[in-house]
């Protein structure tokens, strides 16, 4: 991992930190590639073989773990992929995946031609997901450069198992084009700046312009419900048409950290009254 990739929070929160940087400070990816290309037509058959048997491990151990294989899985499977980048993209701060990867553009491409030879001779079902950034207008996710439309979909196929049956199937197709929560960070620090109004505040969600305050984001009239009450805030959650996890970064674990959530304030006030009402499940 390098050390631009594993950016600190302080990096990251620090107003005018790494995201107006991350995407100016990588080369342009059509320059790389084309550099790349020149020199990597021919990939060695060695290197070859052995890029196609850690393609099929990661694929066999997506399908196992979660009954479908998919190509982040595989570029996290065989470590081009850190979880810390994967989660950048998620949330918009990346603007493409292939910028994330570490590795050269020829090996990624043969690394995703691999995957398709390996599902379908395994005889596996392709389903098209949608991708959507973690950000209130949840833009779709892209994963190259150009945008390439036959690049793109086979990112954005899951390989499904044909063991499993159709309303297993559908239930993962399902969950996977959920869009994935929103979420809001407590900065470490309190010197960042709205990319919107210029302003600030105690928490911030990332978009790929920067960092906009709640309000400008369209998620000022939350309220914070600190973690630690899993059924009031399973309640609150159900009752809320919007919520967002609240997430601080960890020096000491070098993560994110979950601290609680945003919900409507009228959604937390009817969950707390069915609670006082019902005695409460241990869970
Ligand atoms: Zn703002």
């Amino acid at each position: 991992m390098s050390p631009r990739r594993s950016a600190s929070a302080d990096d990251l929160f620090s107003g005018g930190g790494v995201w107006g940087g991350a995407t100016t400070a990588l080369p342009p990816p059509r320059a790389a590639a084309a550099a790349v290309d020149s020199g990597d037509r021919a990939m060695p058959p060695d290197e070859q073989t052995k890029l196609a048997a850690r393609v099929e491990r990661a694929a066999e151990a997506a399908l196992a773990r979660q009954g479908y294989a998919s190509a982040v899985d595989v570029l996290t499977g065989i470590g081009w992929l850190d979880l810390a980048t994967l989660q950048r993209w998620q949330r918009g701060e990346v603007t493409c995946l292939e910028q994330g990867i570490q590795t050269r553009p020829a090996r990624v491409a043969e690394a995703m031609r691999l995957l398709h030879a390996w599902a379908t001779a395994r005889g596996l079902a392709p389903s098209e997901v949608e991708y959507v950034a973690r950000t209130p207008a949840r833009p779709a996710l892209r994963f190259t450069a150009d945008g390439g439309e036959a690049t793109e979909r086979g990112y954005r196929t899951h390989w499904m198992s044909r063991e499993l049956t159709a309303k297993q199937r559908e239930r993962l197709e399902a969950k996977a084009s959920r869009p994935p929560e929103l979420v809001v960070i407590q900065p470490l620090q309190q010197d960042w700046v709205c990319h919107r109004c210029g302003g600030t505040g105690a928490l911030l969600i990332m978009e790929s312009a920067g960092p906009s305050c709640l309000p400008c984001a369209g998620l000022g009239g939350l309220e914070f419900l600190p973690a630690g009450d899993a059924a009031l805030s399973r309640r609150a959650k159900a009752k809320s048409e919007v919520f967002a996890v609240v997430v601080r970064f960890s020096r000491a674990r070098k993560r994110y950290e979950r601290q609680g959530m945003l919900v409507q304030p009228e959604a937390l006030r009817e969950a707390e009254r069915e609670l006082a009402r019902a005695p409460r499940r241990d869970d």
